[in-house]
């Protein structure tokens, strides 16, 4: 079968490859996509908070993504009930769009730009010359030369596998985490909120459209394994107990399917080899209640696309930049990384959780004064 060169390989058509793509392509780039999946991914995060859309903004994609997406600037924290502390998101605040609806607004551009997309297309091996990359076959037999490689292939990244990346996986075991999408209602609708409980329970309700809305549970293992897989029937009476200003949710919860999210923490030993390199979750992945993985992704993918870019096709040279200005992305990662252990480990002690509660991380930019008001 025939080899295809290009400039730089894309593994993985999610949020953090798509953009790259778009980004090098823009700079006349020869890109080629490989994604497993028949499209881009179906599922995944709703939140992209203000440094995810001031990047977006940079390439002019804000006002698109905005279109279809809702606007909010506030969350409110509850415990036990009762409301704790408001965090509040200047400058236009966050964005909710499902995942899917995101991804396909980048990959509509990439189109435009003229980046290839492989579909049903997985990498079978990676052909190295000490540290270079040289040739990638695919399942399907095609082989691909690339100048430069990145692995967006998600959480169980071949690239990263391939690279020899030492990884620390860390399961969040103490909260397992459920999610529903139900319809929406005027409570929903009204306000982000996030309720906590002294007995390790969460639940996050959030407008998705103006006809759905999503509910995140998250819950003791014991506790889920008596509700959702002995089916015991008390899931409505556990969240009464602390889902107290959504008075209206629990007439959508009830029917509601819940799907389990199995949800990690990933730390890797370096993001580069030669001229290869890691994006997204394949790289670092942070607890969901930061609600940041998509912003820093975004970001990584700006610096990716300028070393590239500077590198010119030289390898060594891509190399050493690399090293020098995507390496240092770790330290970022891992205080991120960090912190979504603290909240996760937190948020049934009120104290502890407002301890390590950091909108500076949450926001980006923002003192703790500016951005926490009272409830
Ligand atoms: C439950 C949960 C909630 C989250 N909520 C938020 C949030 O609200 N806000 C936020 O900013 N971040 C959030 N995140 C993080 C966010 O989802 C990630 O930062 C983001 O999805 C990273 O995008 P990606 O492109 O790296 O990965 P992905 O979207 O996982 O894309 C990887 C792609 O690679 C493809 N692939 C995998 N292996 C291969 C292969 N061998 N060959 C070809 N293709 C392959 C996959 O099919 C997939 O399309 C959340 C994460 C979780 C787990």
């Amino acid at each position: 079968m025939a080899t295809t060169s290009c400039d730089v390989a894309v593994v993985g058509a999610g949020l953090g490859g798509c953009f790259l793509a778009l980004l090098l392509a823009r700079r006349g780039r020869h890109v080629v996509v490989i994604e497993q999946g028949p499209s881009i991914p179906s599922a995944g995060a709703d939140f992209l908070k203000p440094p995810g859309l001031r990047v977006l903004a940079r390439h002019g994609l804000a006002d698109l993504a905005g279109r279809h997406g809702i606007r909010r600037d506030t969350i409110r924290y509850y415990h036990d009930g009762d409301p704790i502390q408001e965090c509040r998101f200047p400058d236009g605040g966050f964005l909710i769009q499902p995942y899917r609806e995101l991804v396909e607004l980048i990959y509509a551009s990439c189109a435009m730009e003229g980046v290839e997309f492989w579909f049903d297309a997985s990498v079978d091996d990676i052909a190295t010359d000490g540290d270079l990359v040289q040739e990638l076959t695919l399942t399907d037999g095609r082989r691909l030369r690339p100048g430069a490689v990145v692995g967006a292939d998600g959480s169980r990244s071949v690239v990263r596998e391939v690279l020899g990346v030492d990884q620390v996986v860390t399961p969040y075991e103490r909260l397992i985490m459920r999610v529903a999408t139900v319809p929406l209602t005027a409570g929903i609708a009204e306000l982000n909120r996030l309720y906590f409980s002294s007995e390790g329970w969460l639940a996050y309700l959030y407008p998705l459209d103006r006809d759905e809305a999503r509910v995140f549970v998250g819950l003791p293992p014991e506790d889920d394994r008596m509700i959702f897989e002995d089916g015991i029937p008390i899931l409505m009476d556990q969240l009464k107990k602390f889902v107290t200003d959504s008075f209206d949710a629990f007439d959508v919860l009830g029917p509601a399917s819940w799907q389990r999210i199995k949800v990690s923490s990933l730390r890797v030993g370096a993001y580069h080899r030669g001229n290869a390199a890691l994006l997204g979750s394949a790289a670092f992945a942070c607890h969901p209640m930061t609600g940041m993985g998509m912003s820093y992704t975004l970001r990584d993918a700006e610096i990716l696309a300028d070393c590239v870019t500077a590198a010119a096709g030289d390898q060594a040279l891509l190399d050493r930049l690399l090293h020098l200005r995507y390496e240092t992305r770790r330290a970022d990662h891992l205080e991120l990384i960090d912190y979504g252990d603290a909240l996760a480990g937190t948020f049934h002690d009120r104290a502890a959780y407002l301890a390590s509660f950091r909108p500076d991380l949450h926001i980006h930019g923002e003192s703790r004064a500016a951005a926490l008001q009272p409830a």
